[in-house]
């Protein structure tokens, strides 16, 4: 019987968004504890995930840029190759979310919403893909959301980016397939992190979501990380435009 294909990432390098925090900071030790090396890129200092990275002994760079615009996107690859010299592996992660009802909706938080989740993922897959599609490998996860598959309430544009991520994703997948670049995403349900904190503190919508997860508690970053060094492995190398769900069962339900 022929040998499973590795889940080891060692010799690759990653791109991780958003890294500083939350789910991005649980995929850049996943990676890194996978063998990759991981640039961490966001607005806010990384010293936290960098610690972590230390002490699993992964080599890290960490790259300040300000991911509400596209404009740092073929800045920041670059840098990337200048220090590792390739690039395997982007993960978009880096994501905001506003609440109000559709009615009262701002054009801000659309565009603020929209142009971070969605414009900017597209444009760093690009400026990643420009690198990858010569090399003919490549690995982007984009970090979509259930509300690229469910609707939701009060969140206009962040449904609309997640949901747009998701057929972004098979787009490029469509495109990219051919060259050896596996694009797909990743739909994290209900997990403990910033983004999460005005639900976590509002007593009632809490337990009902709670009530709703079949797996009984809400997710842990940490639960995201077997995903993410899959989609990024060999192991997946059949695997283009899936966005996977990460949810406690919350979608079967
Ligand atoms: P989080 O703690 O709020 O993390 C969001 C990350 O994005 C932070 O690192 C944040 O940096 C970064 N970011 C936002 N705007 C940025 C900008 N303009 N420039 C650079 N970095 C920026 O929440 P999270 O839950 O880990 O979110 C990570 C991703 O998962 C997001 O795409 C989110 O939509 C998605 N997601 C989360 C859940 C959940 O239950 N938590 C569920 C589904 C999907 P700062 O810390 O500097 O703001």
């Amino acid at each position: 019987m022929a040998a499973l294909p590795s889940f080891r990432l060692d010799g690759r390098v990653a791109i991780v968004t958003g890294a500083n925090t939350g789910i991005g900071q649980a995929i850049a030790v996943a990676l890194g504890a996978a063998g990759a090396r991981v640039a961490l890129v966001g607005r806010s200092g990384m010293d936290e995930t960098e610690a972590r990275l230390d002490a699993i002994g992964a080599a890290h760079l960490a790259i300040r840029a300000d991911l509400s615009t596209p404009e740092p996107a073929a800045q920041i690859v670059e840098e990337v190759l200048g220090w590792a010299g390739q690039l395997d592996i982007l993960v978009n992660n880096a994501g905001i979310i506003r609440r109000a009802d559709a009615l009262e909706f701002t054009e801000e938080d659309w565009d603020a919403v929209v142009d971070t989740n969605l414009k900017v993922a597209f444009f760093l897959a690009q400026a990643a893909g420009r690198h990858m599609v010569p090399r003919k490998a490549g690995k982007i996860i984009n970090i979509a959301s259930l509300l690229s598959f469910q609707g939701g309430v009060r969140v206009a544009s962040y449904t609309a980016s997640k949901s747009g991520l998701a057929g972004l994703t098979k787009l490029l997948a469509c495109e990219w397939a051919p060259h050896g670049i596996n694009v797909n995403a990743i739909a994290p349900g209900y997990f403990v992190t910033n983004n999460t904190e005005a639900l976590r503190n509002d007593a009632d919508r809490h337990s009902a979501i709670l009530a709703r997860i079949p797996a009984g508690q809400w997710g842990d970053p940490a639960d995201l990380g077997g995903a993410a060094v899959f989609l990024a492995s060999d192991a997946a190398r059949y695997i283009h435009g899936i966005t996977l769900p990460v949810d406690g069962g919350w979608l079967a339900r």
